[in-house]
């Protein structure tokens, strides 16, 4: 039976249902999904494991709201309800974080600051809503021409496991601000935390139906979002493979999508470069949530004279990496699930059987539960140039090395893989600070430094196999929202 959310609810429970225009709602058909927490392996909780005709109820509910009470609002009060929303986000910071930190494996202080992230996109977003302004364009004379921005109506937003807070923030924040209502979908290895927001938005006061989360398996669930023809534009991130998928399903709907997809992205430090400043941030690029994000900073490329200096001091660092329980709060926890970790190990093994030189190991913390999903963190040095380490992306805490003889080769090696989402740039010369910032091919480049304290103000996407549109800052509204020229006739 479905149950209106009428009281906070409490994040340890153990079924979590979908919630779908003010309600919880199991799946039509019953069915569920065991939730494993991938420090040891058990199951905590479970899901509705939705299929297509929980998808319509929530997308046909997301209408609904958009054509009443949600739509109706104004820019500036839906504005509000995002800063309501984003405060009771950042009041609850600690019963997010550890949910998500269980959920996830990330430990504990990374789901929290990603709580907290996830609160200043909606505060951001909230902020941001009624200063979408149009404009007018000179025309011919007795004519007045207008530009106004429209919300596309419903919009789908497919989550990954990897940030399942902040990248629901950033999307779902953008497109509410828009005046779109939104249909979720979480990934089923991670995502209760979607929940439980959707649920504190109820709580502030948003309109039923103007934010709905339906969770279940990428193939049923995220298929069907994916494909229905009610919704208006979709928001993919994820792997390569599925956004291929998602834009041939929006292709065939005729809408618009934003992909999000992985990444290779390098760090190039020249022999110019502060190294010392360098070191740590490049440790912190790959360890940071286990590897497992999309903008990791997989690939150092070094020049030649600079190698052996910073190979040794990226290699001591490393070898101090600990990885562990996520409750334990160490440099990383475990992967996400049985099969990100045996991808990992396939690379590594590969690696060492191809004879790449390992370079340092973290370590596993001896008494890690045996269940969880645990890996060595991993650098490999010098990488020959057409190794899968130097171009595939592993998603996992392995660092690759590789030299390069000049700027031009550097430059080269950079853009020479099938992504371009991100790359970082290490020199003490200004002028070659810009030149090769402008020379990468990809959506973000870091000079100096890398990642930045989550970027929410950031245009945040990529180019080639990275994907397409923009998330994050101003420029993401665009994104969920369409012109409209209208054209007066007064002469
Ligand atoms: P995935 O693409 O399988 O899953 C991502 C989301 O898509 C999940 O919600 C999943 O349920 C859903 N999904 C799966 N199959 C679907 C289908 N046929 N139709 C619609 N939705 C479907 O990703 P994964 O394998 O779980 O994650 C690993 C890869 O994702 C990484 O290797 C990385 O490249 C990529 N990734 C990228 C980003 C980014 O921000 N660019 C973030 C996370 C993950």
């Amino acid at each position: 039976m479905n149950q209106p959310v009428t009281t906070a609810a409490m994040s340890v429970r153990p079924l979590w249902l979908n919630l779908i225009g003010g309600e919880r709602r199991p799946a039509a058909d019953g069915r569920t999904l065991d939730v494993l927490c991938p420090s040891d392996g058990l199951p905590f909780a479970a899901i509705a494991r939705s299929g297509a005709p929980d998808v319509d109820v929530a997308v046909h509910t997301a209408r609904a709201a958009f054509d009443g009470a949600w739509g109706r609002l104004t820019a500036t009060e839906r504005g509000r309800l995002l800063v309501k929303l984003g405060e009771a986000i950042s009041a609850r910071a600690d019963e997010l974080g550890e949910l998500e930190s269980r959920d996830t494996g990330k430990p504990l202080s990374q789901g929290r600051a990603d709580a907290l992230a996830c609160a200043r996109y909606f505060e951001f977003y909230g902020t941001a809503a009624d200063k979408l302004h149009g404009e007018t364009i000179p025309f011919l004379n007795g004519y007045t021409v207008a530009v106004v921005r429209d919300p596309h109506g419903v919009t789908g937003h497919i989550v990954p496991w990897n940030y399942p807070m902040q990248i629901f923030g950033r999307s779902v924040g953008a497109s509410l601000a828009c005046g779109n209502a939104c249909v979720a979908k979480p990934a089923e290895d991670a995502g209760l935390t979607l929940i439980r927001i959707a649920e504190l938005a109820l709580d502030v006061g948003f309109p039923e139906g103007a934010l709905n989360v339906v969770s279940g398996v990428g193939e049923e669930a995220g298929a069907a979002l994916a494909s229905h023809p009610g919704i208006d534009f979709i928001s993919f991130t994820g792997s390569p493979e599925v956004g291929a998928l998602v834009q041939a399903a929006a292709g065939r709907n005729h809408i618009g999508c934003t992909l999000e997809l992985g990444g290779k992205s390098p760090q190039l430090v020249f022999a110019d470069a502060d190294l010392e400043a360098a070191a740590p941030v490049l440790v912190k690029a790959i360890v940071q949530n286990g590897g497992q994000t999309c903008s990791a900073g997989s690939r150092v490329l070094v020049e030649r004279r600079a190698y052996d200096e910073v190979a040794g001091r990226v290699a001591e660092l490393f070898a101090g990496v600990q990885a562990g329980p996520h409750d334990r709060d160490l440099d990383l926890g475990p992967m996400v699930n049985a099969g990100q970790k045996a991808r990992v190990e396939r690379f590594v093994g590969a690696a060492r059987m191809a004879g790449v030189p390992v370079l340092a190991e973290g370590q596993v913390v001896p008494d890690a539960p045996a269940g969880g999903f645990y890996v060595k963190p991993t650098l490999f040095g010098p990488v020959p140039r057409a190794n899968d380490l130097a171009v595939e992306e592993v998603f996992g805490p392995v660092l690759s090395l590789l030299p390069f003889e000049d700027e031009a080769d550097a430059i080269r090696l950079a853009n020479g893989t099938p992504y371009g989402l991100v790359a970082g740039v290490w020199t003490g010369d200004a002028r070659r600070s810009m030149r090769v910032a402008r020379a990468m091919r990809c959506g973000q480049v870091f000079v100096n430094g890398y990642g930045a304290g989550g970027g929410i103000e950031l245009p945040f996407g990529g180019v080639k196999k990275s994907g397409h549109g923009r998330e994050k800052g101003f420029e993401a509204l665009y994104e969920f929202s369409a012109s409209k020229t209208i054209v007066l006739n007064h002469g």
